[in-house]
């Protein structure tokens, strides 16, 4: 168990892959979990069965990133549910790719709305209400180091902005013994990139271990951000990716 028990977590984008893999992983070790999702009630209801199945409390906040009011009333609903926040995982994300020239000025707008902007409304929501040993993460891509092949302009940029944001928070929130970090996925099997899509095969390649990851194997170095052993790592970077940036 990583995460120190009785500890309220906010997943965002929990209902499926690595969001649901997380709140899951961190209910198992001892959370209390609100996850949001923007369409599938369904699966978010699903998710917060397996964690009540668990022994912990989660509820499903239906808050789609896009909006700029949505993500930071889901932080001040998880506060209010569960009495505090002690992990945001701002995990909710959109990868728009393809030519330059075919990415409009509404999927710009879009992507960084999701990717970008909700996950600094989420951080400075949260900022507001965590105590000491309060733990941000943000899910980048190993995209980031990496770009492999044409087609990710728009999804690289939007999630580099997180690294932007990742360092200079570290520092501010530092003192109240907040951490912040990032993490930077490789290729990992979900509905947004299943392993074996039109662009699975290069991806694979991609990587040292020829394979791709889990959304377990992400949600576990997520896990082990959250936990007391993981108190001096901030400011951080931390690639998950099967070797694909090396
Ligand atoms: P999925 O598409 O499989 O799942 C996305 C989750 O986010 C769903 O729960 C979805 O809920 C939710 N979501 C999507 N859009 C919104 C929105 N506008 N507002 C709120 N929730 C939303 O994605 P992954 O699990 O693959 O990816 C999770 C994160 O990891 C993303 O930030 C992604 O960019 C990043 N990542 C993924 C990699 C991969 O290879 N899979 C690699 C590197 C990074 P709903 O169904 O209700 O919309």
């Amino acid at each position: 168990s990583t995460v120190s028990s009785n500890r309220v977590a906010l997943v965002t984008g929990g209902s499926r892959g690595i969001g649901a893999a997380t709140a899951l992983r961190l209910a198992q070790d001892g959370a209390d979990v609100a996850l949001t999702y923007a369409r599938d009630e369904a699966a978010a209801q699903e998710v917060v069965r397996k964690i009540e199945a668990c022994g912990r409390r989660a509820v499903a906040l239906r808050a789609d990133s896009a909006d700029p009011e949505a993500v930071p009333a889901a932080v001040h609903r998880t506060a209010e549910t569960f009495g505090r926040i002690d992990i945001l995982v701002n995990n909710a994300g959109i990868g728009v790719l393809g030519p330059i020239d075919t990415l409009t000025t509404a999927d710009v707008d879009r992507v960084l709305a999701v990717n970008v902007r909700a996950v600094f409304l989420a951080c400075r929501a949260a900022a507001g209400v965590m105590e000491r040993g309060g733990r941000i993460i943000s899910l980048g891509t190993a995209m980031s180091r990496f770009a492999g092949g044409p087609g990710g302009t728009l999804y690289a940029m939007s999630k580099s902005a997180l690294s932007g944001l990742t360092k200079p928070l570290a520092r501010e929130l530092g003192a109240r013994g907040i951490t912040v970090n990032l993490v930077q996925p490789g290729p990992v099997d979900t509905d947004l990139n299943p392993a074996d899509g039109p662009f699975a095969a290069g991806q694979r390649a991609a990587t040292a271990l020829d394979r791709f990851g889990t959304a377990g194997e992400v949600a576990a170095l997520i896990a082990y951000l959250t936990g007391d052993e993981a108190a001096y790592i901030t400011g951080t970077e931390i690639l998950v990716d099967g070797g694909h940036a090396a």
